[in-house]
């Protein structure tokens, strides 16, 4: 049953004005007004999932009990004439760090929920039996899930679809795999057949409230300020997109190899070009860049203490990457409003694993559980990206997890007793393929994996936390901070620790930070090795970086668009969807504000900094023999101290200055950390 509380009904420009709210506990669904001043402070996004769950969220909860909120934020964007805009926002207390969490995911249910008439769902409680909640524009209820408990993900959405009547797909659906119905701590929501909200746990989230999908139909239009001038500027931002399209044409495994031996070899450090980055966006996909990556040493090998030009050389990569890939793709995929389309669908005819239709690999999901692993056996690959899709699981903590319990194996702390008889070890796919699925299903095991390497290596003892590799308790995303710093210190700062998609040196030059404010240290083309890797110097534009992203995580924009060449016009969109005529300095300040508070969060939690610290390996220690890491060790400590500097926080608790908090309008924030 619908009902509605709060102020009279109100829609912004941009945005609805509107939450819907289930209390999964009572069955309630209701909608609820939002002030227009949470809009204006927060956007939407997980801006306002920041606000609603710092509110709503008390200190201490069980992330996977009912006191937790799980929340699927549309951007402020998302709907409007603009591009690149279609990203969702998961959020939740997270069950693998204990603070603050969230997942961004593709596809076409963030504008659906815009149409419904809402700008973001928020769930609570927990459901005395599985159920669905079924969004049709101004209608929603919770409908019994019992008959599709227990189904993978992929084939939850169209069981769903079906029970609905919907034949055409105008219901957007996500669900969780069995990984999340069973708490696996890594486990993410799947959408469209294989987009997945994968980080921070939260499939296991929506899998503890006993909600197996939500699925969404809207048809409302979304109103903006100036429709002429939102055109106007994706018509400029469009034909830029178009330009030098034949880079693609020069495109090929050769080239990526040698981009990756350059990459290696070279004693400066090349800032990356957008342009060319969307060129492999637009050909490959992400995975375009996996045997450059390999190559480079950009990506982790054998579970951190590898070097890929020589564990994992350019004749072995090039079987996972490019053109390898692309050979089973039948069609490309964009998400809503994107005209770079990186995704695609693909089709395995032949070998041990066929299968009809399944996504793309991305390039995280390639090294995490190719690269990382030595495993160069596509279709192998193919199948256990297609597990975790069906499944429900997060690929990044997958491979890290199968990585963690390979080393284990090698160095006899796991036995093959222990692993169920299983001959695991680099390299072997169809043992990584088995154990895969006793995590999903935790048996044997899998039940202690399931937990995540932090976790299950307490758990394990025998000094298997040696080989956890993880920030904060998630493990680390496919960037080796030995290439660039500007990753680790992201791991190590952001609210959501071992995330790559926020800030790195690597973002900064291929967004052109220095395009988005005035404060930034102008971003050098060449530089050298040891410049780019001094821990000196660059909290500056760092903090610029994840001030930008809290903005591109509240309006629905993808990271991609912001990186691929020409300049998305950001806060022009901002304004001509709204009407607030923000300038550069208040729209920073929003995102220093949506920063502020999620760090609050955790700091509410008792997370220290020294808790999101990241293992060992990804800062050097010990440092590697060979390869191009040979004897690099990061000091991120540095880093950190002088990033918390940038956002007025204490350099060594992290504390934010009670007045900055003030000036910014955090009084939630300035009661719960100073009383
Ligand atoms: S670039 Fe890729 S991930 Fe980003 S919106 Fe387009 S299809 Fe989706």
């Amino acid at each position: 049953m619908l009902s509605y509380r709060g102020a009279e009904e109100s829609m912004g420009k941009g945005y609805m004005g509107r939450a819907m709210w289930v209390d999964l506990s009572k069955g309630a669904i209701l909608r609820e007004s939002v002030p227009d001043e949470i809009y204006r402070k927060f956007l939407t996004g997980y801006g306002l999932g920041a606000k609603m769950l710092f509110d709503r969220i008390q200190p201490g909860a069980d992330p996977l009990g009912p006191g937790n909120i799980l929340g699927f934020c549309s951007g402020l964007l998302t709907g409007t004439p603009s591009l690149f805009t279609g990203r969702l926002e998961v959020v939740c207390k997270s069950p693998l760090t204990g603070g603050w969490g969230d997942a961004n995911c593709g596809g076409h249910l963030s504008p659906a929920i815009k149409r419904a008439g809402v700008d973001a769902i928020f769930l609570a409680g927990v459901s005395p039996g599985p159920v669905y909640l079924a969004v049709d524009g101004e209608h929603a209820s919770l409908r019994d899930a019992s008959a599709i408990w227990g189904k993978d993900a992929v084939e939850t959405e169209r069981l769903v679809r079906r029970e609905l009547g919907d034949s055409r797909g105008d219901f957007k659906v996500a669900a969780v795999g069995p990984a999340g119905e069973k708490l696996v701590r890594f486990a993410g929501i799947c959408h469209d057949g294989g987009r997945y909200a994968a980080r921070s746990g939260v499939g296991a989230v929506m899998g503890s409230k006993r909600l197996k999908a939500v699925a969404v139909r809207g048809s409302g239009a979304v109103e903006v300020h100036d429709g002429q001038a939102m055109r106007s500027l994706t018509r400029d931002f469009g034909k830029a997109l178009k330009q030098a399209g034949f880079v693609r044409n020069l495109l090929g495994s050769r080239t990526m190899q040698w981009a990756g031996t350059a990459t290696r070899m070279s004693p400066v450090a090349m800032a990356q070009a957008g342009l060319l980055w969307r060129q492999i966006l637009q050909k490959y996909g992400t995975m375009g860049v996996t045997a450059m990556s390999a190559e480079s040493g950009d990506s982790p090998v054998k579970n951190w203490k590898g070097a890929g030009c020589f564990d994992f050389p350019s004749s072995r990569a090039s079987r996972i990457a490019d053109e390898a890939v692309l050979r089973f793709q039948k069609r490309r995929y964009a998400c809503h409003s994107c005209p770079v389309a990186c995704g695609g669908i693909m089709e395995v005819k032949e070998g041990p694993w066929p299968l009809a239709e399944t996504h793309k690999p991305e390039y995280e999901t390639l090294a995490a559980l190719g690269t990382l692993c030595l495993v160069d056996d596509l279709p192998a690959l193919f199948k256990l990206n297609d597990l975790c899709n069906r499944g429900g699981l997060d690929t990044i903590s997958a491979g890290g997890v199968l990585a963690f319990a390979i080393e284990c194996a090698e160095r006899g702390i796991l036995t093959k007793r222990d692993l169920g008889g299983l001959d695991l070890g680099w390299g072997k796919a169809e043992a990584m393929i088995r154990l895969l699925e006793m995590i999903i299903g935790r048996q044997g095991i899998g039940d202690v994996l399931a937990e995540g390497v932090a976790r299950a290596a307490a758990r394990i003892g025998r000094g298997a936390e040696e080989f956890a590799v993880h920030a904060g308790g998630q493990e680390l995303p496919m960037h080796d901070p030995r290439l660039d710093p500007g990753y680790g210190l992201a791991y190590e700062t952001e609210p959501t620790p071992g995330r790559h998609t926020i800030a790195s040196f690597t973002w900064q030059e291929l967004m052109l930070i220095d395009r988005y404010s005035k404060d930034a240290v102008k971003v050098k083309p060449v530089q050298s090795r040891g410049g780019r890797l001094s821990p000196f110097g660059k909290a500056r534009n760092q903090a610029i970086n994840s001030k930008v992203m809290q903005l591109v995580n509240s309006t629905g924009v993808c990271l991609f668009g912001m990186s691929c060449g020409p300049r998305l016009p950001l806060y022009e969109y901002i304004n001509a969807a709204t009407g607030w005529a923000l300038d550069e300095e208040r729209c920073l300040e929003i995102g220093e504000r949506i920063q502020n508070l999620r760090h609050a969060f955790n700091l509410r939690e008792g997370i220290t900094p020294r808790q999101a610290r990241m293992h060992p390996r990804g800062r050097g220690l010990p440092p590697l023999e060979r390869g191009p890491h040979r004897g690099v060790t990061l000091d991120t400590d540095a880093m950190a101290r002088e990033y918390r500097s940038e956002f007025g926080w204490d350099a060594d608790t992290g504390m934010p200055s009670k007045r900055r908090l003030e000036e910014l309008g955090l009084g939630e924030a300035v009661r719960a950390l100073f009383g």
